[in-house]
């Protein structure tokens, strides 16, 4: 599956909107993904994570762990696939952590995944907590990366799809600009 069919399947599944938004930051952008949008259809989330768990076969992967809540689904899909153990990750303090009694061994090997990664943060912090446990990460596998290359965890990462989704300050948007209406992160309109 080539970016261009995963992105069809965003936009079909109304996940990929293009107009003019204004997101949570206050900034606006001509793009916006909503990835439950997609998650929500099982079929073809599956297909997705089929292809995510193709590009990882083979290297024997033992534990899927994604963090809370995108990387649960995925978790548990691409796990299916691999014939592997679904964790997932989440926080506890603001930290995250591996609750639920779910338990690592030393030189388990595991592959994260996650649905967007926009600055990795999230990634980073599952990274950490692996590699407390001893867990061996083999790689890192995303729907979406839209880190615009910013985002690297220097172990393999397989990304589906790369975005590089620009956003503006309100008073120097070309949206604005050419009258674009401006709706609300996907939602409702403003005006
Ligand atoms: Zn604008």
């Amino acid at each position: 599956m080539n970016q261009e069919e995963v992105l069809q399947i965003f936009k079909d599944a109304g996940a990929y909107l293009e107009g003019h938004f204004l997101l949570t930051s206050g900034r606006h952008s001509g793009q916006y993904v909503e990835k439950f949008q997609v998650l929500q259809y099982p079929e073809l989330t599956e297909k997705l994570c089929a292809e995510l768990a193709a590009r990882f076969q083979g290297q024997n992967v033992q534990t899927v762990v994604g963090p809370a809540t995108g990387g649960i689904i995925l978790s548990q899909l691409v796990a299916r696939r691999l014939g592997a153990r679904a964790l997932f990750a989440e926080r506890e303090g603001g930290k995250m952590a591996l609750r639920r009694g779910f338990q690592l061994a030393p030189g388990e090997r595991v592959l994260v995944v996650e649905d967007i990664v926009t600055t990795g943060g999230s990634v980073e912090e599952v990274l950490m907590l692996l590699q407390e446990s001893g867990a061996a990460v083999v790689g890192i596998g995303l729907l979406v990366d839209r880190s615009g290359g910013k985002a690297k965890f220097g172990v393999p990462t397989e990304a589906l799809m790369k975005l590089d989704i620009p956003s503006y300050e309100p008073a120097d948007c070309p949206l604005c600009k050419r009258g674009v209406p401006l709706t609300e992160r996907g939602s409702r309109h403003l005006k």
